[in-house]
């Protein structure tokens, strides 16, 4: 069972939504569903979808990106623990790294904490190089600030993000 350590006030966290299978914006758009749905957690504002060539194994079909910004009480490992299993219900199978997946959940940022433990970084170790992170996140929060990193607008101006799509926002999720 997943620990329910509640904060006294909520904290702002970003989370980065990935899909390359079986309707990727169907997919994104029931993750941003299921994240309002979490518990002690309140979905504040979503990014539009991104369409984004593969990274690493580009054998396989596109990606498509999104990042949501939650109010949420939950610890960042019991919000880890609630990720997961949202990717369980989207029945994500690991294969192998930079795989095809059906839903992808990761912790971006979770309010100026800094946090490494086994199996949790925060911020996310990659979000610095990845256009299809910081873009989305800069469309909706570009005075974020990474911690000891810098505001997320200036750390997206600075990536190349060729090839990554911002599609229209009739396919945005209706949260
Ligand atoms: P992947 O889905 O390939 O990005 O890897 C998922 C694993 O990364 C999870 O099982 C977590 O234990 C680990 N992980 C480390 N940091 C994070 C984070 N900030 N958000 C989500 N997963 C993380």
């Amino acid at each position: 069972m997943i620990p329910v350590t509640g904060h006294q006030s909520p904290v702002t966290a970003f989370i980065a939504l990935g899909s390359n299978l079986r309707d990727p914006q169907a997919q994104v758009r029931s993750g941003l569903r299921a994240l309002a749905r979490l518990p002690q957690t309140r979905l504040v504002r979503e990014s539009s979808l991104y369409r984004n060539p593969p990274v690493g194994f580009r054998e396989q079909p596109d990606f498509v990106n999104a990042v949501a910004q939650i109010e949420t009480r939950l610890a960042p490992r019991a919000l880890l623990g609630e990720l997961l299993a949202i990717e369980r219900a989207h029945d994500r199978i690991r294969d192998f790294a930079n795989a095809p997946r059906t839903l992808d959940l990761d912790i971006v940022l979770y309010g100026d904490r800094v946090v490494h433990e086994p199996g949790l970084t925060i911020p996310h170790a990659r979000m610095e190089e990845r256009a299809f992170v910081l873009v989305p996140l800069a469309e909706i929060a570009p005075a974020a600030v990474v911690p000891g990193r810098g505001r997320v607008g200036d750390l997206a101006a600075k990536l190349d993000a060729t090839g990554l799509v911002r599609l229209p926002d009739t396919v945005k999720s209706d949260v």
